[in-house]
């Protein structure tokens, strides 16, 4: 972690900047360097599972960079009389840093979600971004210590790699695997290949505005329901400090 004005919550850094500084003044020189770069998006599901997992818990403190998504991690810094600036979600984050390999013709990989979403991932971004070099490709229903991928992603030589296997696999997927690269962007996206596929939807904006994201989605996928008992469980050992 190297941000010197980050916010700890159950013993992990969040950084505390805008979506627009964090990219500008962090991200997008480290990409220009070639520089290797780990972001965790973290919500307050995974910091729930860094506090019952130490070696999930490493594997995040690996991360340069730890974001909040999520308005529970927003809320939660506000418990704490150090409030969060902005919510970056890891959805919006993704599809900025796709922009930018579109600007600048950076060459990207995409590993994870089900053979046929990760297909149209790739068809999507074709022809969304098509100066977006396409490093490769594949489906996310691998061992995380399957080597021959990595060595094919390795020498694939992307400059971002989005890794979609959910967490905890995608944060274990690149803390196993970062060392054989020489550069790279390295972020876990959870559900967000099955959202640019159009295989699930994304909450309305105004639900978005309305910070109402989780609802929707807990709407539409009934059976995610004992995600939100994390969620609550999170909220009341903050507010009653009982990390
Ligand atoms: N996934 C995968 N390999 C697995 C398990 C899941 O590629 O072994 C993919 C799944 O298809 C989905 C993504 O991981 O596209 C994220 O799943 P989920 O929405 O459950 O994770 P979260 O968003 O909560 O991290």
């Amino acid at each position: 972690m190297v941000n010197k004005t980050a916010v700890n919550i159950m013993d992990i850094e969040f950084i505390n900047e805008t979506k627009v500084d964090f990219l500008t003044e962090h991200v997008y020189p480290r990409l220009a360097n070639n520089e290797k770069c780990f972001i965790v998006t973290a919500n307050p599901e995974i910091v729930m599972k860094t506090r019952e997992s130490k070696a999930y818990k490493n594997m995040v403190k690996q991360a340069d960079y730890v974001v909040p998504d999520g308005v529970g991690i927003v809320m939660a810094s506000k418990f704490q009389k150090q409030p969060i600036k902005e919510r970056i979600p890891g959805y919006d984050l993704m599809l900025d840093l796709l922009a930018t390999a579109d600007k600048k013709s950076y060459s990207c990989y995409f590993l994870g979600a089900k053979e046929h979403v990760n297909k149209k991932v790739v068809e999507q971004i074709k022809q969304q971004y098509p100066n977006i070099i396409i490093a490769g490709y594949h489906h996310g229903y691998i061992s995380t210590d399957d080597k021959s991928i990595v060595e094919r992603i390795v020498s694939s030589n992307p400059d971002l790699i989005f890794v979609a296997l959910g967490s905890p696999s995608q944060e274990e997927w690149i803390t196993k695997h970062i060392n054989n690269f020489t550069k790279g962007l390295f972020m876990g996206v959870g559900g967000s290949f099955d959202v640019i596929a159009g295989e699930v939807k994304r909450a309305p904006d105004a639900w978005i505005n309305l910070n109402l994201e989780w609802l929707y989605r807990l709407l539409r996928q009934p059976f995610r329901w004992k995600r939100i008992l994390k969620v609550i469980e999170f909220m009341a050992r903050v507010y009653f400090k009982k990390e």
